[in-house]
């Protein structure tokens, strides 16, 4: 077994997400790009066995895809996206991904995290961006548009096409212009309905900056709940996926 260091990290950090409660059952992932180039990540199968895993339950795969240390499972659906981040972000080393709570309540709405805190306000917008298309899935599973697998993935090909087709180029498009950002701070974004991710120079960073990101999240919501609930965030900003809070849809003081 190689790659001793990053599982053992990774286990480390797996731990302490999970007794933050910012990582549940229900899904999640976390990788490291070691300095061969390999990348070390969790499996298809670790959030369902509750997080409860050890680093011989991590597995290791290409820049391209191809196994390079097999576990007993295989990656996890967004696998996709951890192979696009790192080959167009040469200063990521990790990537967190969570369906953390407070984060989730805006991915839900379709929105952006807004920046209640300074700790978040160092990292820069946090957008929301849709997420699969069903019309995607539909012409995958048609056979009118061919999604490759790659052999670190057990995932069907229309699963992975959300990531692919419609996540990735999404992720490209707002932080191609930003990488430069990562030479001070971790880059976090969320997916529509479905959670939160952060992509870092390294590990303890992108768990940290996915902290930041949860914290705010949580602090937006009491906020709302100090406004009066509901009316506490602007009617307009809902129901629309794609909508940041920097197009002005959200202040602070908005009653
Ligand atoms: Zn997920």
């Amino acid at each position: 077994m190689g790659h001793e260091a990053e599982r053992n990290h990774i286990i480390r950090a797996v731990s302490d997400m999970t007794r933050w409660g910012t990582l549940d059952p229900a899904g999640g992932s976390v990788s490291v790009r070691a300095g061969t180039g390999n990348i070390v990540s969790t499996t298809a199968s670790s959030a369902f066995v509750r997080w409860d895993i050890t680093a011989r339950n991590l597995m290791v795969y290409g820049p391209e895809g191809a196994i390079v240390e097999r576990a007993t499972d295989l990656a996890p659906p967004d696998a996709p996206l951890h192979l696009a981040i790192y080959r167009e972000f040469p200063g990521c080393n990790a990537i967190v991904h969570s369906h953390a709570p407070y984060s989730l309540a805006f991915a839900s709405l379709g929105l952006g995290v807004p920046s209640c805190t300074n700790k978040l306000d160092t990292m820069g917008e946090v957008p929301c961006f849709s997420s699969d298309d069903p019309s995607v899935k539909e012409d995958v599973l048609a056979g009118r548009v061919t999604i490759d697998v790659a052999e670190c993935m057990g995932s069907r090909p229309d699963v992975i096409a959300g990531y692919v087709l419609t996540v990735n180029p999404q992720m490209l498009e707002h932080f191609g212009p930003r990488a430069a950002e990562l030479d001070r701070h971790g880059l976090g974004f969320v997916v529509y309905r479905h959670g939160v991710f952060v992509f870092a120079r390294h590990l303890d960073e992108a768990v940290e900056n996915l902290t930041r990101i949860e914290v705010s999240a949580r602090t937006a919501l009491f906020q709302a709940t100090l406004h009066g609930g509901i009316s506490g965030i602007k009617p307009d900003a809902v129901h629309h996926p794609g909508a940041t809070w920097s197009d002005g849809a959200y202040s602070g003081s908005s009653r």
